[in-house]
């Protein structure tokens, strides 16, 4: 009998927040939530507090530090949106917590810093989302030394078989209904941009340690194939499911191979998988994030990733149109650019060059 990990989940009231607690209730013997937190819905979190009467829980952003921290904690489900849960994470970290990390800006603003603290993926810090999940299950027991090549599956989100002259006057409503898979509003139009693809590249170069140019995006509509691994010999491995996050979540939550309440994969079901390019003409947001990425500038990746928080809100306020975001983020990383003393920016001069490049945006009456 081993006793159950004591888990504490911020942003449990969000789309990933909820579906950890399903794997919560599905293995009461592993896990046992011992802090909850969540940005403002206060009605789900109480419903939580009844369910999980012992757990601490709190609201609003500034508890995220004190629930990352939580004596009683051992591993922290980072499940929040924005660089806002980048303080919560350095904080687990550095507590000697094991953070299981689903949220992106924390390793795009911060990859080196995170990377320096965890050592990158593996026991200490578990990757979430379903390509890096794919590629830890695809790499386990393998020398990274011997990956020729990673690639990491993209559906093309919403607007895939939207004519690209049409991409202007689409609305927030169609942009949030992702083709395969259901999540919070910021991934789902960072999805539609591919801004969400092209940071996942990131994260899995801060992960994996792994150079840009071995790091691949192949178009898969169905989302089966998570993610794939080419060894030096030739052999590639790869990770399939259906897509439910159900069962990344449990799988960086557990480090472990058990039953999980995720569907099973059918595979006397008829049907086909579809691999190929991307299209980059469909996607300006796409290369704009690689190509600031490939050129190494840390302050221009913060300044990508406020640009991008503020253009998802404003596009889906209605302020701006889709094909607005690019140019965003194009300022954005022009803004952050050569903005930190050092090579690389410690945790507050990430906080500051983020919140100037907010700032700059904020002035600017959006394109008029
Ligand atoms: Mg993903």
């Amino acid at each position: 009998m081993t006793t159950p990990i004591r888990l504490a989940i911020l942003g449990a009231t969000g789309s990933i927040g909820r579906q950890a607690l399903d794997v919560v209730r599905a293995h009461p013997d592993r896990l046992r939530v011992v802090a909850l937190g969540a940005n403002r819905n206060i009605d789900q979190l109480r419903d939580l507090a009844l369910e999980f009467p012992t757990a601490r829980t709190a609201l609003g952003p500034s508890a995220l530090v004190a629930l990352a921290t939580d004596p009683d904690a051992e591993l922290v489900l980072v499940a929040t949106p924005g660089v806002a849960a980048l303080r919560a994470t350095v904080a687990a970290l550095e507590d000697g917590k094991r953070v299981a990390l689903a949220n992106k800006e924390v390793l795009v603003a911060a990859g080196h810093l995170v990377r320096r603290l965890s050592g990158g993926a593996g026991d200490r810090l578990r990757p979430v989302d379903s390509e890096h999940s794919g590629l830890w299950q695809c790499m386990a027991g393998e020398k990274i030394a011997q990956v020729r090549r990673v690639a990491l599956t993209a559906s093309g989100g919403a607007f895939r078989d939207v004519p690209i002259e049409a991409l202007a006057g689409v609305t927030p409503e169609h942009a949030l209904r992702h083709p395969t898979w259901r999540m919070g509003p910021k991934v789902t139009i960072d999805s539609a941009t591919l801004v969400n693809k092209a940071y996942e590249v990131v994260e899995t170069h801060w992960l994996y340690g792994l150079p840009y140019d071995r790091i691949d995006v192949v178009y898969h509509p169905e989302s089966l194939v998570h993610a794939l691994v080419e060894y030096v010999d030739g052999s590639v491995k790869a990770q399939l499911a259906e897509p439910d996050m159900r069962l990344p979540i449990q799988y960086a939550l557990l480090w472990d191979r058990v039953p999980s309440p995720a569907p099973r994969f059918d595979w006397t079901a008829d049907r086909s998988l579809h691999f190929g390019a991307i299209d980059l003409a469909r996607y300006p947001c796409f290369s704009v994030v690689l190509e600031t990425a490939h050129s190494g500038d840390l302050g221009a990746m913060i300044g990508i990733s406020a640009a991008d928080e503020i253009a998802v809100e404003r596009f889906l306020r209605g302020d701006i149109p889709f094909t607005d975001i690019a140019p965003t983020l194009r300022r954005g990383a022009e803004l952050g650019k050569n903005k930190h003393a050092g090579p690389e920016p410690d945790l507050e001069e990430i906080l500051a060059i983020d919140a100037a490049v907010r700032a700059a945006l904020d002035k600017t009456a959006v394109f008029a």
